[in-house]
């Protein structure tokens, strides 16, 4: 049985954030969940996604995180409790279902998550997804803890099925990836039987539907401020002339530091942890009878302009302050000495951080440059690539996957990067504006979540560039979830379907299209010469299993390969492949053969056949 379908309830556990919260979703009777992966959420649909094999419920890794939203909308239309889970970009990519979905409603409960990433730990970006709340007229609500995180699991759904509209649940990466003690509830009853009853005149967002729509959102906002202002997720602490106001992680910081620079007397506390609408009748109950007041919040000022805007509503003149400069910043994530150093400064009391732990003797941890794996296709993929294109002048589009990390020498294989399915639509903007070969990368999860959409295009309208499809059979950089491409016999899933990738390219019209195996080096360099070469649009997939996947689905392994006497020390090996399985010792190069995958890639680039299977 799956750890998280044990049915004790009170029982203590530690979990993960991520944990917690799809526990929370089994508390709350969820019978449909929907993800596209991405970090830090992918734990959450990573638990789900096993769970599904054991019960009813329907989990279903989606192409992309619109799909996923329509998906979850559609099943909580018919009645049945819903969640769908995504990192903060792809909030991005589901925006235009939000915007109206929170015109036509739900009629159970549908807990929308975003995992914002303050610092790009793993993201192209740090935006703060609260704005998508106030955007789409949607409350939020804003754990601190696991605990809270699976807490409001089941209050968003119960929030969600009482106002008719989706609620928000919006973690950050600090939250979703900490482990702490959890109290079991209940596994939900769950109701996989939906019922649609038509009503076009509520459900069609056509104009003069959502016109009555609109209306009907902005009254259910309204009731929810009613909500945010009772609720017990928005509560105040301690009871001094000192303000507070603190969301998410930052309020365990916020509660050390009160601590640890003693001024528990003087401070009182607002928690936020329903953030929109703003609860303004408790926002102005707090501001009474306070000297001055600290924001504390990763991301942008959300609250400090709700607090803001609530003082001067209620003619309150006294300092708030968050994001002003020397303060807080809009950039990074906090920690506690961090947030305390901050509180010390404000509140003008001495800041002794506690004494350093003596860390003498320990050795240091080495550093870990990011790179791709020993053995990863993506490496001989690029080095191809750049042989294939010889002197030619090239520009190289890149998109969302392990081989981003192509931007590093000496593979450089990235020159321009947006965001998820992007390679695509840009080639088609650089290939029309000068004369480089431009050549893009994609990988074959982020093909089918959004880089069709920009080849249709660039065959439509007659562009000419060559996508390079690294197609490694599954989505390695999240965690080797599937994608329509995969083999899910292979997982252990039956019941699927295989979408293959040459033939939505062909049946896209593209002339040209390759199919090669990267670790065969000479004839890949030919076939994809052939693809640049060719006029217009031109595909290669570029394809060869992740050797961490492959792995995982035990495919048999290779053996490693070793440094003989024939080298010449030259280095090309290193130098054009940068395979962290190669080490230099003794000025000699040599190969790590725990760490050796036995593709062979660079036994075919030494041009003195220097490397050769161990045989040890
Ligand atoms: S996880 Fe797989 S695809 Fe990603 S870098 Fe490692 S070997 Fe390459
Ligand atoms: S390419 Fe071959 S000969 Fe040159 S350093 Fe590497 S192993 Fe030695």
């Amino acid at each position: 049985m799956h750890k998280l379908l044990e049915n004790s309830p009170g029982k203590k556990v530690f979990y993960l954030g991520n944990e917690a919260i799809a526990r929370g979703a089994l508390e709350a009777g969820v019978a449909c969940a929907t993800t596209y992966p991405g970090t830090p959420s992918s734990e959450i649909s990573l638990s789900l996604f096993q769970v599904s094999k054991e019960t009813d419920l329907y989990f279903e890794y989606s192409v992309n995180e619109k799909v996923a939203l329509e998906v979850a909308a559609a099943a909580a239309n018919t009645g049945v409790r819903s969640f769908c889970m995504m990192k903060h970009v792809g909030m991005n990519v589901a925006a235009d279902v939000l915007m109206t979905l929170s015109y036509i409603g739900v009629k159970a409960g549908l807990v929308i998550l975003t995992a914002d990433d303050p610092f790009m730990f793993s993201s192209q970006n740090e935006q703060d997804n609260r704005y998508y709340g106030k955007l789409a007229g949607l409350p939020i609500l804003e754990p601190s803890t696991p605990q809270e995180a699976k807490d409001m699991m089941i209050s968003g759904m119960e929030m969600s099925e009482k106002l008719g509209v989706p609620v928000i649940l919006r973690t950050t990466t600090r939250v979703n990836h900490s482990t702490a003690q959890v109290t079991l509830g209940e596994i939900g009853p769950i109701n996989i039987k939906g019922s649609f009853t038509k009503n076009p005149f509520m459900m069609v967002a056509i104009p003069a539907v959502s016109r009555r729509l609109h209306t009907r959102l902005l009254a259910r906002l309204a009731e929810a401020e009613k909500l945010a202002d009772d609720s017990p997720a928005n509560f105040i602490e301690g009871g001094g002339p000192l303000g507070i106001v603190v969301n998410g992680v930052s309020y365990n910081y916020v509660k050390d530091a009160i601590a640890e620079l003693g001024i528990a007397e003087k401070v009182s506390v607002f928690r936020m942890g329903f953030s929109n609408p703003a609860p303004k009748g408790k926002i102005a109950a707090f501001l009474k009878g306070k000297e001055k007041i600290l924001v504390a919040e990763e991301g942008e000022p959300f609250m400090e302009e709700m607090i803001k805007a609530v003082a001067q509503e209620n003619g309150v003149i006294i300092p708030i302050k968050g994001k002003a400069e020397g303060l807080f910043s809009r950039e990074g994530e906090f920690d506690p000495a961090l947030v305390r150093g901050v509180m010390a400064r404000f509140f003008g009391v001495a800041d002794t951080p506690p004494a350093r732990i003596d860390q003498a003797g320990i050795p240091e941890i080495p550093a870990r440059p990011p790179n791709l794996c020993a053995g990863c296709p993506h490496r001989a993929t690029f080095y191809e690539v750049h042989q294939a294109a010889g002197d030619r002048s090239t520009i190289f589009p890149t998109d969302i996957g392990c081989y981003t990390l192509g931007v590093l020498p000496p593979l450089s294989a990235a020159d321009f990067l947006i965001c998820m399915g992007s390679s695509a639509g840009t080639s088609a903007g650089f290939s029309k504006f000068t004369k480089d070969k431009t050549i893009a990368f994609i990988g074959d999860s982020t093909f089918f979540h959004s880089g069709i959409a920009g080849l249709v295009n660039a065959v439509f309208n007659n562009h000419n560039f060559t996508l390079v499809i690294v197609d490694n059979g599954t989505t390695a950089m999240t965690g080797h979830q599937p994608h329509p491409g995969v083999d899910m016999v292979e997982m252990g899933f039956s019941g699927y379907n295989r979408v293959s990738i040459e033939n939505v390219v062909r049946g896209l019209g593209v002339q040209t299209v390759v199919v090669t195996d990267p670790y065969k080096v000479k004839k890949s360099i030919e076939a994809i010469k052939e693809a640049l070469d060719a006029p217009g649009i031109s595909v290669v997939i570029s394809r060869q299993i992740c050797p961490l996947y492959a792995r995982s689905v035990k495919r048999p392994r290779r053996g490693p390969f070793t440094v003989t006497d024939k080298c010449k020390n030259h280095r090309t090996c290193v130098d054009k492949l940068g395979c962290p399985a190669m080490y230099v010792e003794a000025g000699k190069v040599r190969i790590n053969a725990e760490q050796c995958t036995g593709c062979a890639v660079c036994a075919q680039v030494c041009p003195e056949n220097a490397i050769v299977p161990f045989k040890g």
